[in-house]
């Protein structure tokens, strides 16, 4: 999950595009037009024999907004790999508290650095 996350990141579509399982995949993925992400918490994680799930929150800043993406993702092993089959996502503004730690996870206060 991490690794499709770093590969979001670095806009490697044909790793994400080789991570995705083959009842679900997209032809071909443009990340283009995807956001500058700045931080991952994983709220979530579980498995259960050969299915996975996770839930996360991604967070990004767009037009000046800090916004998030907060998804329930599932994943199923096939063969020994973790292969993502779908996931219900949602995409929200929010307003960090300032004495909030930063998203970016530097460890300082919001107000002391991205805020
Ligand atoms: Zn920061």
């Amino acid at each position: 999950m991490r690794s499709r996350y770093s590969a979001f990141v670095q806009n490697r579509a044909e790793y994400l595009l080789a991570t995705w399982h083959q009842s679900t995949r997209p032809e071909q993925l443009d990340l283009a037009d995807s956001p500058n992400w700045v931080g991952l918490s994983v709220l979530e994680a579980d498995e259960t024999g050969d299915s996975g799930h996770v839930h996360f929150k991604a967070f990004y800043r767009f037009n000046d907004q800090w916004r998030f993406l907060e998804e329930r993702s599932t994943f199923i092993r096939e063969a020994g790999q973790w292969f993502y089959v779908e996931g219900k996502t949602r995409d929200e503004s929010f307003k960090p508290g300032r004495n909030e730690s930063c998203l970016c996870g530097s460890g300082r206060k919001f107000k002391r650095c991205c805020g």
